[in-house]
């Protein structure tokens, strides 16, 4: 008697969200790049109850075709990527075609888009594995997805929600780092009809500086660096700065906030002769690398990366940071001659 048995694709989704989609935070953060790979210029957030009744996404990017619509809700389709050859370089955030199905397995989720030679939208709904029929709609050229009720039909997950302000917070948090990554990029934020954050089209100085304070901006020193391929700007706290605004650490690699060992033992690494070891160095870095430099498909959210030559990634940001710190230090000391 056969005891084995395949899962049905519902069931399958919905394991997959289990990783994918831990919270609304999370799932906010696949539609926010999805929009980015887009190539949105404005995109709009609206949150209800901490994400947890409503979470919004409509952006002004390209738009998904009525023929393509119902499959960017299947898992493992996708637009971004078609061979391993793709995959070793992928240059998009996306590429595992799962986020939408993942997202859409676990609430309410309709989907409205129109490319920009389409004369009308058109719209999907996903309800607990079963897709409607595309149907026309109103809507500008560019997507706009819906997601309400997260975890209404997996109970388990839906008691692991923390308060509504807990799972805003959140949300902020992945909307900030997404935000800081793409200054050009013009964003607003509601929660619960409020306005938050809007955050016009900038220079990467003036978003950060609105995200992280312009103090910190003030008295940063400013990072542009390139290396054959490898290229890094932000700002990094100067040494000096008894108060260093907001204590924060940002890292991103090709447009993704990451959590990489490697690139803060770097930065701790360039401070090190200059800084209190107990002290922690503030800095909004921003590292770009060849896409076939990196590994971004490590992890399931993507936060992990592995550099393929990570002595070299390592040398070049302890090398662009320490050089900069260094330059203040001897103005510092000249001012202090004369
Ligand atoms: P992935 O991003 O890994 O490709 P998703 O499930 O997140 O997978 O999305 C599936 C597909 O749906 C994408 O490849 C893309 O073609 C399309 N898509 C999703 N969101 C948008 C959007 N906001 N604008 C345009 N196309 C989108
Ligand atoms: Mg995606």
């Amino acid at each position: 008697m056969s005891r084995i048995h395949r899962l049905p694709d519902h069931l399958v989704n919905q394991i997959a969200a289990g990783e994918v989609v831990e919270r609304p935070a999370s799932a906010l953060k696949e539609l926010l790049e999805n929009s980015l790979d887009a190539d949105a210029s404005r995109i709009t957030v609206d949150l209800g109850q901490g994400g947890i009744q409503l979470i919004r996404v409509n952006d002004d990017g390209n738009g998904i075709s009525q023929d393509d619509l119902s499959l960017a809700l299947h898992r493992h389709a996708t637009s971004k990527i078609s061979s391993l050859d793709d995959l070793e370089q992928v240059s998009t955030l996306g590429f595992r075609g799962e986020g939408l199905a993942s997202i859409a397995s676990v609430s309410r989720m309709t989907l409205v888009s129109r490319t920009a030679d389409s004369e009308h939208a058109w719209s999907v709904s996903a309800l607990d594995g079963t897709l409607e029929a595309p149907e026309p709609a109103a809507h500008a050229p560019g997507t706009t997805v819906e997601v309400a009720d997260i975890y209404f039909n997996t109970p388990a997950r839906r008691k692991f929600l923390k308060s509504e302000s807990t799972e805003f917070a959140h949300c902020a948090t992945v909307f900030e780092r997404v935000a800081l990554a793409y200054p050009h990029v013009e964003f607003l934020l509601r929660h619960n009809g409020r306005v938050v954050n809007r955050l016009p089209s900038e220079s990467l100085a003036d978003r950060v500086g609105r995200l992280l304070g312009k103090d910190f901006v003030a008295a940063a020193l400013d990072i542009d660096e390139a290396a054959g391929p490898l290229a890094i700007a932000g700002f990094a706290a100067s040494p000096s700065l008894s108060k260093a605004g907001r204590d924060a650490q940002y890292c991103f690699v090709n447009g993704r906030f990451v959590r990489d060992k490697l690139l803060a033992h770097a930065v701790r690494q360039a401070y090190r002769d200059v800084l209190h070891h107990e002290r922690q160095p503030c800095y909004a870095l921003f590292l770009r690398v060849p896409p076939e430099a990196v590994d971004v498909n490590v992890h399931p959210t993507k936060v992990e990366v592995r550099f393929r030559e990570s002595q070299a990634v390592h040398q070049f940001v302890f090398h662009a940071v320490n050089r900069r710190l260094a330059t203040t230090r001897t103005r510092e000391a000249g001012q202090a001659d004369t």
